[in-house]
Order: structure tokens, then sequence, then C-alpha cells
């Protein structure tokens, strides 16, 4: 501001007009940045970023693709950028098909299959409706598990407080169910999953509603394809930018994965969970291969995080940089829309980063709340912080609330504050640079 001084009212009004115009442009430029990379890492070529025709594979290679193009180094000697591990997984490659009294269901958006579920082939089979309610104890339970199978349709009512009474849960009744076609009712959000194991049972979860008033015959489809642990190669992508200090890191992660294929016809986009994450990790790693800090600057794109942080959990038990040597990582799961800003796992942990935070926030204005919360093993930050790493994991409040489904599209996101997040990563990375 001191600059323009002595220009007078006219020149400085233009002067001001320009650094607004810039201003805004390069908050375009941001969201530009961003939008596209979700775009890519959502598209039917990706395959939901699963497991199906390699898309984790593809998933891969254009993070790697865009890292190598910043600039971005290996931290390894052979110039590698990816870490290779492998883990068995169950995939649905092509047929997935449901119909009732001649009623064909939408895959994905009417039911999802139990991702742990077996294939099975079933025409014109019976729907039988079995009241779980009227099941007492563990005898009677044995005794009607028996009977099911065959050429039938179970639809099995009461499944919550038969779960409740019986002490137990909807993943351990999917195991105990012996191989057949099963439909269990959900009331709300179908949320999908990936399972490294495949159970007997084929379970199709779906709401009431979706159900012909009375289901008669039906015919089930379902080609469950297990991949073993030898065939399912998975990939972390780790890239730099060298600071002054060579050997101490300010890191930042996000997982690139998701669920996949369900079917050849459907596939989970993951915009939010976690193209939107990864899309914040490249736009970082393309500012500070722009901008090098004081230490050295490490972007880590992990895999495998929704069959169970299987990415990062490899990464901490063979590290390609020395853990001890982190002073800060930062993992970002769910980037999509900061409506309401964002919440900080392991705030209560590193209150002096936390702190940080806060102040740099409310000296910009740049989001409407920073929340604190506790551990929690939700991301790929746990792992780093159960092996001593000071770690945060920091996702977005706002969007629709689609979640581990089809409707989780890049067109759905909001993107409200969502340039302000990225200025605000930015801002803390170079305050972890310097003492604080
Ligand atoms: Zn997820």
């Amino acid at each position: 501001m001191i600059l323009f001084w002595n220009m007078n009212s006219k020149k400085y009004l233009l002067v001001m007009m320009c650094v607004l115009l810039h201003g805004v442009l390069y908050a375009q430029q941001e969201k530009r940045f961003l939008k596209h990379h979700i775009s890519i890492l959502t598209e039917p070529a990706m395959e939901g970023r699963g497991y199906v025709h390699k898309g984790n594979e593809k998933a891969a290679k254009y993070v790697v693709k865009n890292m190598k193009n910043y600039g971005l180094l290996s931290v390894m000697p052979d110039s590698a950028y990816l870490q290779s591990y492998y883990f068995a997984v169950n995939t649905f490659p092509d047929e997935v098909f449901v119909s009732i009294n001649k009623k064909v269901l939408a895959t994905g958006a009417d039911y999802i299959v139990d991702a742990g579920s077996s294939s099975i082939n079933i025409e014109r089979g019976r729907v039988k409706m079995i009241n779980l309610n009227k099941v007492k104890d563990t005898t009677q339970w044995n005794t009607m598990k028996a009977s099911f199978g065959g050429n039938h349709i179970y639809w099995l009512k009461g499944v919550d407080s038969f779960n409740k009474r019986m002490h137990t849960g909807m993943r351990h009744l999917a195991k105990e169910l012996p191989a057949g076609c099963y439909i269990v009712p959900v009331h709300g959000k179908m949320t999908w999953t990936v399972a490294t194991e495949q159970i007997p049972a084929t379970i199709i979860y779906t709401e009431d509603t979706v159900m012909p008033h009375y289901p008669r015959r039906g015919n089930v489809r379902i080609h469950a394809a297990m991949l073993p642990q030898n065939k399912n190669r998975n990939e972390n992508v780790i890239a730099c930018v060298p600071g002054a200090v060579k050997d101490s890191f300010v890191v930042f992660t996000a997982h690139y994965d998701h669920l996949g294929r369900m079917g050849s016809n459907t596939y989970f986009p993951g915009a939010s969970d976690n193209a939107s994450g990864t899309a914040m990790l490249l736009y970082l790693a393309n500012y500070f291969s722009n901008s090098p800090q004081h230490y050295t600057m490490v972007f880590i794109a992990f895999s495998g995080e929704e069959a169970g942080l299987l990415g990062s959990d490899y990464f901490v038990q063979h590290p390609l940089i020395p853990l001890d040597h982190i002073r800060f990582l930062t993992n970002i799961d769910i980037m999509g829309d900061a409506t309401d800003g964002v919440t900080v796992v392991n705030a209560t942990e590193f209150p002096k980063e936390f702190s940080l935070l806060q102040r740099l926030n409310s000296a910009s204005g740049y989001l409407p709340q920073i929340k604190s919360r506790g551990k929690a093993a939700n991301s790929d930050h746990y792992h780093f912080t159960e092996a001593g790493v000071p770690s945060f994991f920091i996702y977005s409040n706002g969007g629709k609330g689609y979640y581990h489904d089809v409707f989780d599209t890049g067109a759905s996101l909001p993107f409200t504050n969502i340039e302000a997040a990225a200025k605000l990563f930015v801002a803390f990375a170079k305050a972890l640079n310097k003492p604080y």
C-alpha cells in the first residue's frame, strides 16, 4: 500500500482495481486447478480408483505424472516415485444385476451389494420373507440358518433388533450367513466399502421403499472375483521439494484410492472422498515446487485407505523417509466444501500447532471455523500418530452428505471456501518452516 502513496487518486484507483482483479483471478485459478484434477480423477476411465481394470494404478500414474511435471523430485536413491505393496481384495468386475417381480433395481442407487459378497446366479428365485423378530435364541437361529440356501432370495426383516438382541453387528451377521442370496433392508443412507476377504453369502442392501409391495420372484446375477494378494499391486506415491535443510521434513498426505466398481455399469467416483484431497495435495505440491521452504516439503498420495488404511500402514512399516525426521504431517481427506470450515483431528494432541493454525486463520479470515477434535483412527494420519509422528488430519465441513455412494460426483461438490482452505494450508506449511 505504501508504494502508491504519492500517486494521484485516479492512478491509485486503477492500481487498486488491478490488485483486486488479480486477487479474484488468482482465486479462480486455484478453483480451476482443483476442479480440473477432481474431474479427471473421477472420470469413468479411472474406474472409481479401485481394483477393477487397475483403476488404482491408473490414478497412481496420474498423480506421478503431475508431480513430475511440477518438478518434484524423488526421495529414493533409484529416483522412483512409487512404493509398491500388495493385499487381497474382493471385486465386482462385470455382471451385477437384481430384478424383483420384473422390476430392475438400479445398482448403487436402489441397492448396494455387500462388498464381501460371493458370486450368485438365481433365475426366477422365490422371495421368502424371514422375520428375524421371531428368533429367540442361538439354537433357533442355528436351525433357521441351516435351512437357508438354494434358488431362494431371503428377505430378512428385523435385522437391526435381531443384531441388538444377539449382541452382534451387521459385519458379524454377514460372515455368519450360509451361501445364498439375502436382501437386507436399510433405513437411511447406503454406504459402500472395500472388503479384503469374501464371505459365503451374497447380500443386497436396499431400502424397503424400492421393493415391490408383494415381492414374489427375482433374478439375481452377481459375479464377484476375489483378487489374491499377489494379483493386486498397490502404489503409494511420494515426491519432494528439497529445502535448505535436506533431512527434516514437512509432510502433506492424501489418499487417492476409492471404492472402484460395482459391476460394469456402476462406479463410485469418490469426488469428495478423496479426489478433492488428492487435488489439494497436487495444488500444494505445485505451489511449493515454485516456492521451496527451509525444510524439505514431502507429498505422499496413499493407496489402500478405503481397504483399511493399508497404504499408510505399509509406509509406516517401511518408511521412505525417517519418521523421526518428520517435523509435522498434515493429512487431507475430504476437502470438497468448507461452508462450515474444517475439523482438525489430533488438535488436542498438538495444541501448539492447532493454535498456530487458528492464529493464521483468524489473521487472514480464511475459514469461518476451525473445529478441534481428539485422536481418531479414521484416516491415514493414524499410523503416523501411533508411531510418534506429530500430525493432523484435516477435513472440510459442508457439502451435500454424499459419502461412499454413487452420488459423490465432481458436479455435486459445492466447493465453498476451498480456495480459502488452500491458502490456509499454504500459510500453515510456511509457518511450520519457521520457528513458532
Ligand atoms: Zn472413504
